[in-house]
């Protein structure tokens, strides 16, 4: 499977997979997914630029618009995580993961998926000792501390990552840097690349410790990050972790320790970039990375960051890493004589599942953080494993009977007929199809539509995705209940059936029946289902349906008479690292 990874996008998703489709004209070759590594700004309209924090002459609403409302589509399966510069609003709202638009999947505040069978972790936001062990006690309308403090990696996110330590994770994206990896690659160059971070360098300070203790617990593959706004590549070797923890004292290994292995050359069309509006810098000379295994041994972490998308920067890279289920996936390429693109498939994995789900009652949004159960300990381990037998039990025997083992977005793409052997490839892990469980609902206005050319502060939304997510995994919508929802307590959650209405909605689509007249019916009892969606675009009615919205508080709007929070040009840290490429 070839996928390619990106640093920080900063709003720039047209010239991004403008790249994207050049590059793969320009090598023959086919993308099957897009990693993104952060300040992805999925800004919806003009009220999320208040939950942005950047200065003021930055904030622009950037291209994500377009997607979310549907006047584009990506054109490659994308995976997201949050940075620090993000519409947190937005991304809080779908702090377990969920389509940010159509296409383009956020890994949530921390999340694991399985891509084509790659076990794919994301961890959002930066580190900031201060916020690391509170609650996610944030909420709209932010304010100069809050739109900040938002973004800071938590603790609670870490921990159950690391509770996937005996599981095979073979990519992690993360924002900031793990904690002393520059000293596993050639820092010098680093430093005379970046004399902006050299004291941090010198005194091992750049980068976040918990990320480093996390590359350490689940020896991924590969783990790629952003940031820093510079390509950096070193490789970290898990067998001299010991010394690792005295970063100075270590020599990164000569033997076969090539960061630059990693490296492809994406070096940038200078005649290209000339011209304003061109996409930036795909190569002319990429070699694609084939010596990696499905097996890591665990021996090596493969660490490369990258820049942003700018001309004349390393801001792309493009990998090809074997995939458990790449026979398949080229099987229904194959198919269709590679006439249509094919995305693969995109699963949760069962063990982070289960890890949400032990940990959702430890999960708070006050300012205070309880303590957490250690994920190594031996009470921790057997709770998840019952929550995995939850799951299998659940979610996954179910799940064959109910879909006859289809998966939508491959009936969406046609290649339900190419695949003569597709139904013997599938398997109880179907039942986790993200697609399945979740579909793209806008909850914002889109700039077009009624209150989306609003300049006052965003609203808060009950996202239908969180909550199918939540009623999927059994467990409580803490983040955004609908208002005058009573959550059921522990035993009544236990107790429920899996959730079923996406799928009804999903093989509606599938099979071709029109579930109108069904939706009109759920409108009156479900707030959710006012929530602007992509079918209200060309409605007569959507100023009623806004309307309905504002009526049910399903949309909470803040008092707008409040004092509109803006960031001053010159305003401290941010203006400065931002100059200086720490976005
Ligand atoms: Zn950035």
């Amino acid at each position: 499977m070839k996928l390619a990874i990106q640093g920080c996008s900063h709003g720039e998703l047209d010239a991004i997979y403008a790249s994207l489709l050049r590059t793969e004209r320009e090598q023959s070759l086919q993308i099957d997914a897009l990693l993104l590594c952060g300040d992805f700004q999925a800004i919806r309209n003009h009220a999320d630029l208040h939950a942005l924090a950047v200065p003021q002459k930055y904030r622009q609403l950037g291209d994500f618009h377009s997607y979310y409302s549907g006047e584009k589509v990506a054109p490659i399966l994308t995976l997201v995580i949050g940075g620090n510069h993000e519409a947190s609003n937005y991304m809080h709202e779908l702090y377990h993961g969920g389509w940010l638009a159509p296409n383009i999947y956020f890994l949530g505040a921390a999340g694991v998926v399985e891509l084509n069978g790659l076990v794919v972790a994301g961890i959002s936001g930066i580190y900031k000792g201060n916020d690391y062990r509170k609650g996610r006690f944030e909420m709209l309308p932010y304010d100069a501390s809050t739109i900040r403090s938002c973004y800071h990696t938590r603790e609670f996110d870490v921990v159950r990552l690391k509770a996937l330590k005996d599981e095979q994770v073979d990519i992690v994206l993360s924002h900031d840097w793990p904690n002393t990896i520059e000293q596993w690659g050639d820092t010098q160059a680093l430093i005379r690349k970046k004399p902006f971070f050299k004291d941090e360098i010198q005194t091992k300070t750049l980068g976040s410790p918990p990320l480093m203790e996390l590359l350490q617990c689940l020896k991924p593959t590969f783990w790629f990050s952003a940031h820093l706004h510079v390509k950096f590549a070193a490789l970290f070797h898990h067998d001299q972790t010991a010394s690792a923890a005295e970063p100075s004292t270590v020599v990164a290994p000569k033997t076969n320790a090539n960061p630059e292995a990693l490296d492809i050359d994406l070096d940038s069309d200078v005649d290209d970039d000339a011209v304003p509006q061109s996409p930036p810098a795909p190569s002319t000379s990429t070699n694609i990375t084939t010596n990696s295994t499905l097996n890591n041994p665990g021996a090596t972490t493969r660490f490369l960051a990258l820049h942003k998308c700018l001309p004349q920067t390393h801001f792309l890279q493009i990998i090809d890493h074997p995939s458990p289920h790449d026979v398949q996936l080229e099987s229904r390429k194959s198919a269709l004589n590679y006439t249509q693109r094919i995305p693969p498939t995109l699963r949760y994995n069962k063990r982070w599942l289960a890890t949400t789900r032990a940990y959702h009652p430890h999960f708070s949004l006050q300012y205070r953080q309880s303590d957490l159960p250690n994920p190594g300990s031996t009470s921790l381990s057997e709770r998840i494993r019952e929550e995995e037998e939850w799951i299998e039990q659940n979610l996954l025997s179910q799940a064959t009977t109910r879909n006859g083992g289809k998966r939508k977005q491959d009936e969406l793409d046609g290649s339900r007929a190419c695949s003569p052997d597709k139904e013997g490839e599938e398997d109880d892990a179907g039942g986790l199809d993200v697609y399945r469980v979740q579909r793209f609902v806008r909850t914002a206005p889109a700039p077009f539509e009624p209150g989306g050319l609003s300049q006052a502060p965003p609203a808060w939304y009950t996202n239908p995705q969180t909550e199918a997510f939540c009623g999927f995994l059994g467990i409580e919508n803490k983040i955004n209940p609908r208002p005058g929802f009573f959550p059921p307590t522990t035993s009544q959650m236990h107790a429920q059936q899996p959730f079923q209405a996406p799928y009804d909605v999903l093989q509606a689509a599938v099979d071709g029946q029109d579930l109108s007249g069904q939706h009109d019916q759920e409108e009156t009892t479900d707030p959710n289902a006012l929530a602007i969606d992509m079918d209200d675009l060309d409605s007569d009615c959507a100023d009623a349906t806004t309307q309905a919205a504002d009526d049910n508080h399903t949309q909470h709007q803040p008092d707008e008479r409040q004092a509109v929070l803006t960031l001053s040009d010159d305003d401290d840290e941010l203006n400065a690292r931002w100059k200086e490429g720490t976005g």
